[in-house]
């Protein structure tokens, strides 16, 4: 099944980003460093969805880049897919622009891959696969 497996915000900082959920009375995880990507992470459950608010930990992380550009906002929208090398591969066959050509592995030991804005509407999109 396909769903909306989170929302990807750019933040300046996850404590002040972080205040307005609190204040909703919504519940979030623990800070997450993810090395690889030059990020500190929050998720902010959200129904069956979440939130996921990035935190640039360098300023050569594509977060802190993206920020520099065009300050903060959504930065990416997540679906989760059933089955991830199939839809890569469908993708592929059909000359959709892909960020990086395999499939990443990423906290938590979930598998992504990123679609290009230019080929998703100006909509950086990330593919993760759902967890059976
Ligand atoms: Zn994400």
């Amino acid at each position: 099944m396909f769903t909306i497996d989170h929302l990807g915000i750019a933040v300046k900082s996850l404590a002040a980003a972080k205040g307005i959920y609190q204040k909703l009375g919504l519940s979030i995880s623990a800070e997450e460093t993810v090395e690889a990507e030059q990020v500190r992470v929050v998720m902010v459950p959200v129904g069956e969805s979440r939130l996921e608010l990035l935190e640039p930990t360098s300023e050569n992380s594509t977060i802190a880049k993206f920020i520099a550009k065009r300050g903060e906002g959504l930065h990416h929208v997540s679906l989760r897919v059933p089955d991830l090398a199939a839809a890569v591969e469908r993708l592929k066959k059909d000359g959709v622009r892909l960020v990086s050509e395999e499939i990443k592995v990423g906290a938590g030991g979930h598998r992504y891959v990123f679609v290009h804005p230019s080929s998703a509407g100006g909509v950086l999109l990330e593919l993760v696969e759902a967890k059976h």
